[in-house]
């Protein structure tokens, strides 16, 4: 029987103990793990509760390679969802070739000194995860994940060559605060406050940032400014999906958020060098993280919808296409299923998905992989069943 465990109990760990724990046939035993073990004592209360299964519980600090191994050893997991911070991605990957189990995570690596994220690092564990004869996938959310699948489905069934790609990430949540982030701070605000980048030609384009922006009308929502940013995501598919000529990614933000950000921004709050404040070094942007709400907490008080998606322009037996695959998500329809938001949710829905088709051997392939690098059908098919059922729109192209 198959065995898992789970790294980070935060907004999305909670939500991928959830889905597991109703997907036990697939799962089998599973055990939560995060630095605070009585935040996944008390997600285990819940799933308890809320769904009948009991899950194990652990502490471990995830940037310790060799504790992390003897964890995955006395759990038995066949595959580890790291859904701790990307800083931990590198440590974690290391303990599963050691292990030699398979591995999940959501989010690109990146060090805590350097704001800065890419793949290079994570790609070239391929050879050792091949030659421990294990699995890896990277970038298992939605974004990066899904919007990597919706990528191959295209691909796979609507066009002979896909030209333009414009991935549109829009929250239309409001949870009451005047300013918070819907994941770990740290990670959104360095994420948001970089130049953006985009993918034109075969060459990266730089901008400034949030200096890009486009109105875009979200199905279910309606007509919101969306701002370009760099995204993990377009480092492997510009790579993976042929013939592309242009690949941006766009993401909603409120007037609010925005007046915060360049605020914290311009009096030096997301700045990642160390001050000394009476004697005592501190980093702003993680000090900063300790006075804003925990997006663990947000699920209770978010209403409104998340709308993600890709549109798609290329061609199809000579014909111009374009096509909208998109998925609409309520933050409250969320929080009554799972206690999350929807980023949460819908971050945390897919990298059980992901898990699930790599347990079943359906995505179970040696080596270090993108959502893209794989068959999109049955995790297509997953995606709908398992709570993000989503839509296609044929569009004047
Ligand atoms: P949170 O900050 O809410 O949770 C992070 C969890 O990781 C916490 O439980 C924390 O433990 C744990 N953790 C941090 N460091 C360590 C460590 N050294 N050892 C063990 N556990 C550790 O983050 P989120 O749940 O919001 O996000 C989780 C991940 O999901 C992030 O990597 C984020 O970038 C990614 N994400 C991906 C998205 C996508 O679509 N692909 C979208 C949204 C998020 P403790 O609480 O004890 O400190």
């Amino acid at each position: 029987m198959s065995k898992t465990l789970i790294i980070g109990a935060g907004g999305v760990g909670r939500v991928v103990a959830h889905k597991c724990a109703m997907n036990a046939a697939a799962f089998g035993e599973i055990t939560l793990a995060s630095r605070t073990r009585s935040k996944c004592d008390a997600i285990a209360l819940e799933i308890k509760q809320k769904w009948g299964v009991t899950i194990k519980t652990a502490a471990i600090d995830a940037d310790d390679k060799i504790a992390l191994i003897a964890l995955i050893k006395e759990s038995g997991a066949k595959i580890v969802l790291n859904i701790a911070l990307p800083y931990q991605d590198l440590t974690i990957m290391d303990a599963c070739v050691e292990a030699k189990v398979d591995y999940l995570d959501t989010a690109n690596y990146e060090s805590p000194d350097l704001a800065k994220f890419e793949y290079k690092a994570q790609w070239a564990r391929n050879d050792a995860f091949k030659n421990a004869g294990v699995t890896a996938l990277l970038g298992g959310g939605f974004d990066p994940g899904v919007t990597n699948a919706f990528a191959a489905f295209a691909q796979k069934h609507y066009f002979d060559e896909i030209r333009y790609l414009d991935i549109l990430d829009c929250n239309a949540g409001d949870h009451g605060y005047p300013f918070a982030t819907n994941f770990n701070p740290e990670i959104n605000l360095r994420e948001v406050s970089a130049k953006g980048r985009y993918w034109e030609n075969g060459e990266w384009i730089e901008t400034d940032p949030l200096s890009v922006k486009i109105a875009w009308d979200y199905p279910q929502i309606g007509e919101k400014d969306s701002y370009l940013l760099y995204h993990e995501e377009l480092e492997s598919l510009v790579q993976n999906i042929k013939g592309l000529k242009r690949a941006r990614f766009f993401m909603t933000f409120g007037q609010s958020y925005l007046t915060h950000l360049r605020c914290l921004e311009n009096v030096g709050m997301l700045s990642i060098q160390p001050v000394v404040h009476k004697g005592v070094k501190i980093i702003p942007i993680e000090f900063l993280k300790t006075l804003l709400p925990d997006p663990a907490t947000l699920g209770a008080r978010t209403k409104g919808k998340t709308n993600i998606g890709c549109v798609f322009e290329g061609v199809k037996e000579g014909k111009k296409r374009k096509i909208y695959i998109y998925n609409v998500c309520d933050h409250e329809e969320s929080y009554r299923e799972v206690f999350s938001q929807a980023i949460s949710y819908t971050t945390g829905v897919p990298a059980m998905i992901g898990a699930k088709l790599i347990l079943e051997g359906k995505w179970k392939k040696a080596g270090v992989w993108n959502m893209e690098n794989f068959d999109p059908d049955p995790f297509m098919d997953e995606l709908s069943k398992q709570g993000l059922p989503w839509h296609i729109a044929e569009m004047e192209a």
